[in-house]
């Protein structure tokens, strides 16, 4: 029986747990920092085809629909004057039993987390050191130890176990904008829907089938390293205030229906690292943290945990490697996004809508930008 150590309990490490208990030659241990999980938190998560076809296969196609959401559209709306410059049809990318979904994050890891067995997860885990000079064995703060023949570090974009065993220092950098997150109750599109303003956006969709939605914005500001370190800021009621009060909103979202808002700088990965280490993987945020205007970073973090296994179960690296090509493409059109999503020039926002109104409905841009993507 081989063991396998998996650090970090997010979405990574809960699906690739998840795969293993089909694996009656593995045994595994979740090693996660927190004291436990919270399943209130009520922030979305949009999961394209992609994932979904995953998590599908280990059961998620039987979570009550009325926790979830599928929208058939993407919405892209000029913030400034609330109208829609076009759509794009999500549902020629779903078949018969995948579609695109949307859900609060919460759902999605108590699903994971009600099909792993209890004894395997370990919280509270302190991991000071990680010795790969003969196999792996991993230490603890309690003065413990313990040997493993594979480890899947998945402890999220600042993962302290990649620096632990990896020497290059491949450090997130700040993407020079801020996240803003909250609740959303009403009546909404049930759609998902972009709202583009200068130099920032909103994004709002349904997470059930309960009037609730997520409103998450990304918003450029520059922060100096003393402000990037002042968690108090992100917190303070002023800072969240002058958030929203900088957005272009449209009246549709005001202070009644607005809740739960909180604010966290962007952090995207810099690099990869050089995976050198025999049975060693890095999955999800630990691997690539992309910037949040693709939607993709929990899709990939499922896909990647799909191709480690299968990596360990042929002994090669070649999938492993593949992903890598994918993330780095993935990488290059969130980025493009961010960009586009943000123009202020209205010179170059009337001839980006023209643009969006025309590959909208393009079935080879679409195909190439979004299938390649959602249908891998
Ligand atoms: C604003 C925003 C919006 C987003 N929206 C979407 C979206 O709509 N769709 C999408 O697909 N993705 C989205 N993402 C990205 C997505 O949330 C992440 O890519 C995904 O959660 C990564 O999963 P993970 O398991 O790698 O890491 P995480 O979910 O961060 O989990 C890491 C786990 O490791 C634990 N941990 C940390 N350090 C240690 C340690 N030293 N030892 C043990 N355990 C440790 C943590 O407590 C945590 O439980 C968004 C991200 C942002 C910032």
């Amino acid at each position: 029986m081989k063991k396998i150590a998996i650090i970090g309990g997010g979405i990574s490490g809960l699906y690739f747990a998840n795969l293993l208990n089909n694996q009656k030659d593995f045994e595994y241990k979740i090693f996660e920092k927190k004291d436990n999980f919270n399943f209130l938190e009520g922030y979305g998560i949009q999961l394209s085809v992609n994932s979904i076809k995953l998590l599908n296969s280990i059961g998620f196609k039987n979570i009550s629909a009325s926790e979830v959401s599928f929208p058939s559209k993407v919405n892209f709306i000029q913030a400034n004057n609330s109208k829609k410059i076009c759509d794009i049809d999500l549902t020629q990318f779903n078949d018969y039993s995948n579609r695109y979904t949307t859900l609060k994050r919460s759902t999605l890891l108590k699903f994971l987390f009600q099909n792993t067995p209890q004894e395997k997860i370990n919280f509270n885990s302190n991991i000071t050191k990680v010795d790969t000079s003969n196999g792996i064995r991993i230490f603890f703060g309690d003065n413990k130890n313990e040997e493993f023949d594979y480890l899947i570090i998945s402890d999220g974009i600042f993962s302290k176990t990649r620096s632990l065993i990896f020497n290059e220092s491949i450090y997130p950098k700040y993407n020079l904008n801020v996240a803003l997150r909250g609740k959303l109750k009403g009546d909404f599109d049930s759609d998902i829907s972009i709202y583009m303003g200068s130099n920032s956006h909103y994004v709002i969709y349904p997470v059930n089938q309960n009037n609730e939605y997520n409103f998450v914005a990304i918003i450029k500001k520059k922060l100096s390293s003393d402000e990037l370190k002042n968690y108090d800021l992100f917190k303070s009621d002023e800072f969240l205030a002058s958030l929203v009060s900088g957005l272009q909103k449209t009246s549709q979202i005001n202070e009644e229906n607005l809740s739960e808002l909180k604010s966290f700088p962007v952090y995207v990965s810099s690099g990869f690292t050089s995976l050198n280490k025999k049975n060693i993987f890095l999955s999800g945020d630990a691997l690539f943290t992309f910037p949040p205007s693709f939607a993709q970073g929990a899709s990939q973090s499922i896909e990647t945990a799909n191709d480690i296994l299968k990596c360990i179960l042929s002994g090669s690296n070649d999938i492993y490697e593949k992903r890598i090509k994918h993330i780095y493409s993935i990488k290059k059109k969130s980025a493009f996004n961010l960009f586009s999503f943000h123009l202020s020039n209205p010179f170059n926002v009337y001839f980006r809508n023209i643009a969006l109104r025309y590959l909208s409905r393009n079935k080879i841009f679409l195909d190439n930008y979004l299938g390649k993507i959602y249908k891998n």
